[in-house]
């Protein structure tokens, strides 16, 4: 009886088991048939034509208002970040990789002193400067990145050299600027990154820290960190993002950026992103990469992931800032939940925009 019942068992558990085999089968033709960039049709609009080639750029996100900066300031920012968006434009319209137009384009925003990258670094509570700065290719998913850098112009350039260089991903402090030593690099003593308007929001930091010691709210600390995302002719896609950090930060205190996946990602398979905000909720939110993620995995479009991270996500767990996006298919995004971000894009064939206020929306 109990043989019967073995012999009956088997025989339900292999029908079972051809029966699960066959579900399996047909769900995952079902998978490999379903392109995220289709799937993202019926789950949220795409925006945006889709370009062949083109950039998208981020000065940094934050408290930033009208009422803050006087119209010379607009100005001067509209034109730092055009500058930035047109070396870029210049080396994709050529032909060049994505890789090459989001380092120029950061290179430029780095020896810009407003800023919070290369030049305009922040400083620490200690006085100093600490540089974080990464990069990602989205064709092989290789990347680069350093922290606590204090003596190079341009730590995106060493960031890809630990990308292209090295068998490693990320390098910090003295070991990555001794790594940077082989090569032609331009270093810089203290004093480069000294502007008076860094300085003093510094001493404002160090203030309010002696009536409060809880500075997260503080979003002045975080504003000015830059980065870009490229699709260049050939469909590679790119992201670059280089930052001082916060005002005030302690401690050796390393931000998202140079944390792949968090401040930076690219992937050609979905998307490339570069963040900026609050460093400590992009680690912990995994931003850049979850939105890369919800297009591979959920098929939604690029926009439709990057407003469920950054304004419910990121936003409902206390995180502000900002990101830039462009995906496989040429489409972009710009999104913020602050009041204002330095943005700006230039696609193939169109006028370049750039914005300050979140109420200028995107340039579509
Ligand atoms: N995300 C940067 C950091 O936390 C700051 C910023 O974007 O302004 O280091």
């Amino acid at each position: 009886m109990r043989e019967a019942m073995a012999v009956d068992g088997r025989a339900v558990l292999r029908r079972g088991w051809g029966i699960l085999t066959l579900l399996m089968v047909v769900a995952f033709l079902g998978a490999c048939e379903t392109d995220p960039s289709e799937a993202a049709n019926e789950t949220g609009e795409a925006l945006g034509a889709g370009t062949e080639y083109g950039l998208v750029i981020h000065g940094g996100a934050g408290t930033i208002t009208r009422d803050q900066l006087t119209e010379e300031r607009e100005d001067h920012y509209h034109q730092a970040l055009r500058a930035a968006l047109d070396a870029g434009y210049e080396i994709l319209e050529a032909g060049g990789s994505a890789m090459d137009a989001v380092i120029a384009a950061v290179v430029i925003m780095e020896d810009e002193p407003v800023f919070n990258a290369g030049r305009g670094a922040v400083f620490t509570s200690e006085g100093t400067n600490e540089l974080d700065a990464a990069v990602m290719d989205g064709a092989d998913r290789n990347a680069g990145a350093v922290a606590g850098v204090t003596s190079l112009k341009n730590p995106i350039q060493l960031a890809r050299l630990v990308m292209d260089e090295s068998p490693h991903v990320m390098m910090v402090g003295e070991g990555a600027e001794t790594f940077g030593a082989q090569f032609d690099l331009e270093t810089v003593d203290p004093d480069y990154y000294f502007t008076e308007e860094r300085w003093e929001a510094l001493q404002r930091a160090q203030e309010a820290e002696e009536v409060s010691v809880d500075w997260r709210g503080d979003e002045n600390r975080m504003m000015g960190t830059v980065g870009a995302v490229a699709r260049d002719r050939d469909g590679n896609l790119a992201a670059a993002t280089s930052t001082g950090g916060m005002t005030n930060k302690r401690f050796g205190r390393v931000g998202d950026v140079p944390v792949i996946g968090a401040g930076t990602y690219a992937s050609n398979a979905s998307c490339a992103v570069s963040a900026t905000g609050h460093g400590e909720y992009f680690i912990r939110n995994v931003v850049s990469r979850e939105i890369c993620a919800r297009m591979e995995h959920r098929g939604e479009t690029l926009q439709a992931a990057a407003e469920a991270v950054v304004m419910d996500q990121l936003y409902d767990h206390g995180g502000t800032g900002g990101i830039v996006a462009i995906d496989r298919d040429g489409h972009f995004s710009m999104v913020l939940n602050t009041p204002g971000m330095y943005r700006g894009h230039r696609m193939a064939g169109a006028e370049p925009f750039t914005a300050i206020y979140a109420d200028e929306g995107d340039g579509h």
